[in-house]
């Protein structure tokens, strides 16, 4: 079932597209002579290497795991033979314990590799924790925990993230063209194993292929008919962050601090749910990820499915390497992705995208005086007063910090991207959570003394 009328949240920014990859269909990289597979690739705590150099290795082996609630199991994305153990420092400049494999080439799989079998919810999560899923749109958090929420919150809704906002990327488009059955059958494990009232399949509406594809297989089912719609959202930055889809989508609102679980909804991405269908069908954990690569000083942008752990210099060399010099390259979207400082990093389970930008276009114009145009404010989508965060996390104010809940900021860039001073909004916000970060541990133990 499609639901025509147009679904939308308060603020946010037009940007425009570039989606320069949608409709060539996804390129396989071979396997890289060497993977480096960091031991912490999610939101919690980090795995343990259960490897050690000079053991061998093959594809879906577990080389990492966790007993914390919060984490997620790592598994090795070739076969070949482990040829480090050592920290390393990865995209957002972490140091953190990596397992380097030389490949063999023969992608010989493990014999631990099986369907999983499971009877009910509490069998399902076990097994899908095996898995090793974490969002695969960015966030990371472990899939098997989201799935849990504490006693108590009561979740009725499942809400399915293909909105893919930022420009340029496409890795979600392609898999709804690609899997369409693989999302939808997905979605249909889930409600039978959670008992969800409503399911909502979000997508912007510059995607009505998209659309009309998932609405099409939607309708088909009479026994899931009712209850999973797909739902035209409008195309506006950041429509695919958590809270404006949940609103778009329910009219919910999640109050500061809080969860989706505290209003009733679960949000996954939709290449999660595809993942789900295809682990249920063959066993093999998540080993490999479809990355946009693409932006100005990419020579041949394309979608490339890439063993977890390659370093990204070979995915851009796969992509013919660079028609001009790369002045900045970026993992994830141009609004909310990280700079990164070495193409020696590998591609993460939550990698979506590789963009490399020319000089022209990662070009920072100066910082002018604000002109107190209020424009920052008109595009927060979480009410905030960006210019007052910025004035005061210069001058080191926590207390007014605190006053304008900087903490709030989901880092979306909207008030930069609109800044006629171009003000540089965002870095200021980031350097006031990181001083209000400083502040209470500073409480804390002056409180513990
Ligand atoms: S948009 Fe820029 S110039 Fe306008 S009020 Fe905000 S910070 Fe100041
Ligand atoms: S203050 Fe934060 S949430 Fe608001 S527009 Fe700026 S970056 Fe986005």
């Amino acid at each position: 079932m499609l639901f025509t009328k147009k679904a939308t949240f308060r603020g946010g920014v037009p940007v425009p597209h570039w989606k320069n990859t949608a409709e060539a269909e996804t390129l396989q990289m071979g396997v890289p002579s060497k993977v480096y597979i960091p031991m912490l690739q999610h939101i919690g705590a980090p795995c343990t290497p259960v490897v050690n150099k000079g053991d061998t290795v093959k594809v879906g082996q577990v080389i990492g795991t966790s007993d914390k609630l919060i984490s997620a199991p790592i598994h090795s994305s070739v076969s070949g033979r482990v040829t480090n153990v050592a920290p390393m420092v990865v995209f957002n400049g972490q140091s953190v314990m990596t397992v380097e494999i030389e490949t063999d080439g023969l992608q010989e799989v493990h014999e631990d590799v099986k369907p999983p079998v499971f009877n009910n919810k509490e069998e399902f999560l076990e097994q899908l924790k095996k898995s090793g899923l974490v969002g695969l749109g960015g966030a990371g958090f472990p899939t098997h925990v989201k799935l849990a929420p504490p006693p108590g919150k009561e979740v009725d809704t499942l809400i399915i993230n293909g909105s893919e906002c930022e420009p340029y990327i496409t890795s979600d488009y392609r898999e709804i063209i690609e899997n369409s059955w693989n999302i939808l059958l997905g979605v249909y494990t889930l409600v039978d194993l959670f008992g969800f009232k409503n399911v909502w399949i979000g997508i912007e509406d510059n995607k009505p292929e998209a659309i009309k594809v998932l609405s099409n297989i939607a309708a088909k089912d009479d026994k899931y008919s009712d209850v999973v719609k797909v739902v035209k959202l409008k195309s506006r930055y950041p429509q695919g962050a958590e809270k404006m889809l949940i609103y778009a989508c329910t009219g919910r609102k999640v109050p500061p601090g809080k969860l989706p679980a505290d209003v009733g909804v679960i949000v996954m991405n939709i290449n999660s749910v595809s993942f789900i269908r295809e682990y249920i069908r063959t066993g093999m954990p998540l080993v490999k990820k479809r990355v946009t690569v693409d932006g100005p000083a990419v020579k041949n942008p394309a979608n490339v499915e890439v063993p977890i752990g390659t370093p990204i210099a070979d995915v851009f060399e796969f992509c013919g390497g660079f028609r001009s010099e790369p002045v900045k390259v970026l993992m994830g979207g141009p609004m909310m992705g990280v700079a990164q400082y070495s193409l020696q990093y590998p591609v993460l389970k939550h990698t979506n995208a590789l963009i490399a930008l020319d000089e022209k276009s990662a070009k920072i114009p100066p910082e002018g005086p604000c002109i107190r145009c209020g424009r920052c404010v008109d595009v927060c989508p979480m009410n905030l007063m960006p210019l007052h965060i910025n004035r005061h996390s210069l001058h080191g104010d926590v207390e007014a910090l605190e006053k304008y809940h900087a903490n709030d900021c989901m880092e979306c860039g909207c008030c930069s991207y609109v800044c006629p001073a171009k003000r540089h909004l965002v870095q200021s916000i980031r350097l006031a959570k990181a001083q209000l970060r400083q502040a209470a541990t500073a409480a804390a133990a002056k409180g513990g003394k």
